[in-house]
């Protein structure tokens, strides 16, 4: 019997109230969010691997301007991009990441590289950018992630420094990250985090998306998992790995070791989070405590789920 392949996305926790955008702009984003599962989804369907599911799914969303990864990136204290990225095999526990990249387009692809290279797993900055150029990966210069939406969250950020007002931003405003997590035919689990990180961060800052445990991870048997929200939080808390932990080792169900920290800890300390996680069982859990959180899943039947707020919008993935 074939495994239940399942895959889920999220594009970020702390999306925009609902009068911030136009019912088209919803839509647009959507719309993106749904051609991530199908692009993902069309891997699995041909009994592809995880891996290529969640890389395929990361790269459509890190291309689309509606989510904080490659294009639509967070600006930096400097107004500048910095991107940080990882993949996670959970069959081998092979990863690949790169953090602080400027001239990478499409981070993952770099992080994917570094997996089957099998030697480093995380480049920082200047080495990242310059091993996937090395390496023929699409490079770009760094005002090509800018889009005007950044520039006025930016903008507004600094605003609220000026006033000692940081803490009213809106979470859109703040951070963002897209991610996706895969079941495959095989019985392979994978997960993969790309982002920009938050608006106006300090020059060289890393946060959780590519260190492996934090942001991203992915065990055959047990669980993938990929975070968004205040990465400093995540990595102390070693995120990613403690649901892994409390699924292999606590016997917790997926729903309940998904949430602990986001609706525990994080929440009692006004930590916005947010995370997509899948069993390997293809259960899948998509838990936040913000506003909303992008997100979206395909589920073996082939019965595909969108969302921003609450309302889930359903779509089929099945091939017409
Ligand atoms: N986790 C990301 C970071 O801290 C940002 C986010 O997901 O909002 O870099």
């Amino acid at each position: 019997m074939s495994n239940p392949i399942t895959l889920a996305l999220h594009g970020g926790c702390g999306v925009m109230a609902q009068q911030d955008l136009s019912p088209e702009e919803w839509r647009a984003a959507r719309r993106d969010l749904e051609r991530a599962l199908r692009a993902g989804w069309a891997v699995l369907q041909a009994r592809g691997s995880a891996l290529d599911a969640v890389q395929a799914a990361v790269v459509v969303m890190e291309d689309s301007e509606h989510f904080n990864a490659g294009h639509g990136a967070a600006l930096n204290a400097d107004a500048e991009h910095e991107l940080d990225a990882a993949i996670m095999d959970g069959a081998t526990l092979a990863a690949g990441a790169v953090c602080a990249a400027r001239r990478i387009r499409n981070p993952i692809l770099a992080a994917r590289h570094l997996l089957e290279a099998g030697d480093s797993v995380l480049l920082a900055a200047d080495g990242a950018d310059a091993y996937a150029a090395r390496h023929g990966l699409p490079c770009v210069d760094n005002p090509y992630f800018t889009t005007p939406r950044r520039e006025a969250a930016l903008a507004s950020m600094r605003e609220h420094q000026r006033a000692g007002t940081f803490k009213s931003a809106r979470e859109s405003e703040k951070h963002g990250t897209v991610g996706a997590v895969a079941l495959d035919a095989h019985g392979h689990l994978a997960a993969a985090t790309s982002t920009g990180g938050y608006t106006n961060k300090p020059v060289g800052r890393v946060g959780d998306s590519p260190i492996i445990g934090a942001g991203t991870y992915a065990r055959d048997g047990v669980c993938a998992v990929s975070g968004t929200g205040q990465g400093e939080y995540f990595i102390r808390h070693v995120f990613a790995h403690d649901i892994a932990a409390r699924i292999a080792h606590g016997r917790e169900d997926l729903g309940s070791a998904a949430s602990h920290l986001i609706r525990g800890a994080f929440a009692e300390h006004g930590v916005g989070a947010g995370a997509i996680a899948i069993d390997a069982q293809g259960r899948v859990a998509a838990p936040y405590n913000t506003l909303g959180m992008f997100r979206g899943w395909v589920t073996g039947d082939g019965k595909g789920v969108v969302a921003s707020h609450e309302r889930l919008f359903e779509f089929d993935c099945q091939p017409a």
